[in-house]
């Protein structure tokens, strides 16, 4: 009996037979072959590492797998690497990094004590937005860390991530101000630290809803 799609395309190739899919397909079928479902934190990571999912992982100079607590209460989510991310390997490095920094602060969290990931664990080329199927074959990673992690609060920072996790094509200014829920767990939405670097009048916004997540943070631990 055939098991999966892998075993499949192997025995097809054994026997000298061609297995010709499209794209996308193929796309698909590589990332079905080693589902992050059920990956310690050591095989994630490894996975991660390795991943050729998609295009991005031929021009990629790291993986971003995240950086953090994977014990962390808070667990903050934004769009993908940029160049910088992709140089170093770890998310929010630039100046958005650092306003982001600010604003855990201000909270009384830090980098160190929140978890830190991306929609995409590799940097889009010219840091154009992901592509549909880019942020499908890198969702189960998120899933298995969010998984693992089980924060207490989702803050998505940015319209990427507030799109994609809640699958909605709202603006910002319509997703945040509220609760929303994640398979069970808060998740706020806030503007993304570059556009608050364009836009510091939204700041304020900003803090309204760090202290909305910090609230339901707060209930869970109750
Ligand atoms: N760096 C990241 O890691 N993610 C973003 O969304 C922006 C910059």
């Amino acid at each position: 009996m055939i098991h999966s799609e892998h075993q499949r395309r192997a025995y097809l190739q054994a026997m000298g037979i061609d297995v010709w899919l499209p794209r996308d397909a193929e796309e698909a079928a590589a990332a079905a072959e080693v589902p992050a479902a059920g990956l310690d934190w050591p095989a994630l990571q490894e996975c991660v590492a390795g991943c050729t999912r998609c295009e991005l992982s031929q021009s990629r100079t790291n993986t971003v797998f995240g950086v953090g607590n994977p014990q962390a209460d808070w667990m903050i989510i934004g769009e993908a690497p940029g160049a910088e991310e992709d140089r170093r390997g770890e998310p929010f490095v630039g100046r958005a990094g650092q306003l982001l920094d600010q604003m855990l602060h201000a909270i009384g969290q830090s980098r160190e004590r929140v978890f830190i990931a991306n929609i995409l664990k590799c940097r889009p080329p010219n840091n154009r937005d992901p592509k549909p199927a880019e942020a499908a074959a890198c969702r189960d990673y998120l899933e298995q860390q969010i998984a693992l992690i089980q924060p207490k609060i989702i803050l998505a920072v940015g319209k990427i991530a507030a799109q994609n996790l809640l699958g909605s094509d709202d603006p910002v200014g319509r997703m945040r101000g509220r609760p929303h829920d994640l398979d069970g767990i808060p998740l706020v939405v806030t503007y993304h630290p570059a556009y608050l670097l364009r836009s510091p009048s939204q700041k304020y916004k900003s803090w309204s809803d760090l202290c909305l997540a910090a609230q339901l943070a707060a209930e869970r631990s109750a």
